[in-house]
């Protein structure tokens, strides 16, 4: 139990006993960090962690030693251990022991950073991190920013700005543009800040992954004849997926000519620039109007830590500043106060962290570290490209190569699939490491990502080894989607219809005889009732020849399946394809890609003859495919091979 209150204070305590629960932390998490032992992940179910931890708060106190017994036993051991030499999963987190003191030296003082008033030391020290990230990335002078909780927060904040200083009220003409390849907080972001769902274009990417400056200005170009204004872009300097960069220093100049804002999301890949190759690749960053970074990822911080940086100071200012009456207090002079910066008006210091690392290793350190981190990577692409087991899948960009090994005795690309993600089962298995997958052109990829500084090439090569040889986890039953199986998840099952409600292009009146969708191959396997429901969702839509029925660059989004007829496929004005009876178009834009957006129109379509279409409005082919996983595959498939058509 614990000693008597303290003068009266139930919740004092003792600085002896201050000092021993400090150092028996420390010693407990000394032990922790430094055992080998402990591998990069340990799941545990939702029913076990119950077992172990459910319970009401206790009325009475207990000896410190004992909670910490109990962290050590029922809660630490089930994570993930992003510091790992072998953790190549995801955006690996890799923090260091001094950034840790600095959070619980933030913590410990309960520091209070939202004004100059309350915090004039660490607010200065906030400015002078933020100060030291600006130059980084070639920001003038005259720029400014903000810690965040992390990259997703940075995003909201950025497009916050963006639509305050450029947008104003929220208006319905407002666009914002992404690739396909952005972060899905970008979605999160636009859906908060009320973008309905025509109003963030989702935009092809080109053979690297990237987003073609002239796909841009097309769809830019659309968007302003149909009377909308072009708002933001958000361009990705390090996607998620592969580590593809946008051409900054084009979408810049596109974006300035126009008087649209470009925000950059180097959430991971930015702090790149602290090396002489990251600074070549990541060239024209400091054009942009604003940019993501996340310390907590490829600075080695520790969770939370993002930033955003703002070419200029005063537009954080403009778009979050509040004077409540009870804050008076602390509005004096010039003095700043970073509440006003952001959403959040009490917020710790994230800079202190950041601060205490680079001061204790200097910022050489950081960039051998990273430097390092790109040495590894390109390790990893040689193994792959020397093996003949192995395939690339994607230009290997900012730490991450993106992989598969071939399984040449497969029967077909979906059992390769699903060999592949045995490999990622079987690595985690083994201890040895953990690395993740992600579908890239619809197909299953292994990806690793190299960032954490403890990872060093005998880690790489024995990973290597492992790849090209290791038997595959296998699965008891043959899975008709063998990916998603592996992974627990469908993505499909997933989908919601967005509250804000996609508008419809088509209208009128829904519901067709099941006949209608007889003879029809996408429907082929399906059994009456579902027909039925599929039939109810369906209009019949009659064209004559040569009547445009959806063209490139428009926001509409209904799902077209052809009865009967023949159409032709155009994409800038050049005939790519022509369909005919049981064939269908419009997938790719009435398909959600994130928080209910999707792609504009990437062809235009044009009947050739008199044309009975089905058409599917608003949106409500994806509850076609939530439902039924071989339509949702043919779907997919198609969707994805135009996609790749589309490629510049
Ligand atoms: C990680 C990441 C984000 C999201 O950042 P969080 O810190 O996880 O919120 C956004 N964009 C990119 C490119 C990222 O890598």
């Amino acid at each position: 139990m614990r000693e008597a209150d303290r003068d009266g204070d139930p919740l004092g305590i003792d600085p002896e006993a201050m000092r021993a629960y400090g150092y028996r932390t420390v010693d407990m998490l000394v032990q922790r960090l430094c055992d080998e032992s402990i591998p990069p992940l340990r799941r545990a179910s939702p029913r076990e962690m119950r077992d172990r931890l459910s319970g009401p708060a206790p009325a009475a106190g207990q000896e410190f030693e004992a909670i910490l017994e109990r962290l050590d036993r029922d809660v630490l051991p089930f994570m993930s251990r992003g510091d790992h030499p072998g953790f190549l999963a995801f955006i690996p987190f890799c923090g260091t022991w001094p950034g840790a003191l600095g959070d619980f030296i933030a913590s410990a003082c309960n520091i209070y950073a939202g004004s100059w008033m309350e915090s004039a030391g660490p607010t200065q020290l906030e400015l002078e991190v933020l100060g030291w990230f600006k130059r980084w990335i070639g920001f003038p002078d005259g720029a400014g920013g903000v810690l965040v909780g992390g990259g997703s927060a940075a995003n909201l904040t950025a497009l916050a700005c963006a639509r305050e200083t450029l947008g104003g009220d929220m208006s319905a003409e407002l666009v914002g543009y992404v690739s396909d390849q952005a972060h899905s907080s970008l979605a999160r972001a636009a859906r908060v800040l009320g973008f309905h769902p025509e109003q963030l274009r989702v935009l092809p990417t080109d053979a690297q992954f990237r987003l073609d400056p002239r796909t841009l200005a097309a769809a830019m170009d659309a968007d302003l004849r149909a009377g909308r204004r072009p708002l933001f872009v958000s361009a990705s300097a390090g996607t998620t997926n592969t580590g593809a960069i946008d051409p900054l220093a084009a979408l810049s100049e596109l974006c300035h000519e126009r008087g649209v804002w470009l925000h950059v999301d180097a959430a991971y890949g930015g702090f790149a620039v602290l090396t002489e190759r990251g600074r070549d690749l990541l060239r024209g960053i400091d054009a942009a109007d604003s940019v993501t970074l996340d310390p907590h990822k490829w600075l080695y911080q520790p969770y939370e830590c993002g930033a955003l940086l703002v070419r200029d100071d005063d537009v954080l200012r403009r778009a979050f500043q509040m004077t409540p009456d009870y804050l008076q207090d602390s509005f004096v002079g010039e003095e700043v106060n970073l509440s006003d910066r952001g959403v959040q008006l009490t917020r710790s210091s994230r800079a202190l962290k950041v601060w205490v690392s680079l001061q204790y290793f200097g910022v050489d350190a950081f960039a051998k570290a990273i430097d390092r981190s790109l040495d590894l990577a390109e390790r990893v692409r040689k193994r792959v490209q020397a093996s003949v087991e192995l395939e690339l899948m994607a230009p290997p960009s900012l730490g991450v190569v993106c992989f598969r090994r071939r399984f040449p005795g497969s029967a077909d690309e979906e059992e390769v699939d699903g060999h592949n993600a045995g490999l990622v089962v079987a690595l985690e298995q083994s201890g040895l490491g953990l690395v993740s997958s992600t579908m890239l052109s619809g197909r299953y990829t292994l990806r690793v990502c190299v960032l954490n500084h403890t990872t060093g090439a005998d880690n790489i090569e024995s990973l290597m080894d492992f790849f090209e040889s290791a038997q595959p986890t296998t699965w008891g039953t043959p899975a008709a989607d063998p990916v998603t199986v592996a992974a627990g998840y469908q993505r499909d099952r997933l989908i919601r219809a967005s509250p804000l409600r996609r508008r419809s292009g088509g209208g009128g009146r829904r519901g067709v005889a099941v006949e209608a969708l007889t003879g029809l191959g996408l429907f082929e396997q399906l059994a009456e009732p579902d027909l039925e429901r599929i039939a109810a969702l369906a209009a019949i839509d009659l064209r004559a020849a040569g009547e445009p029925v959806v063209e490139q660059w428009e926001a509409s989004i209904d799902f077209y399946v052809i009865v009967e007829g023949r159409v032709e496929v155009l994409v800038d004005d050049e005939r790519v394809a022509e369909l005919c009876s049981g064939e269908f178009f419009g997938e790719l834009a009435a398909m959600d890609w994130g928080g209910g957006y999707g792609y504009p129109r990437i062809a235009s379509v044009r009947t050739l003859q008199a044309t009975t279409l089905l058409t599917f409005a608003g949106g409500s082919m994806n509850e076609i495919v939530r439902d039924h996983p071989s339509i949702a595959r043919q779907i997919r498939r198609v969707g994805l091979q135009r996609l790749t058509r589309s490629r510049r």
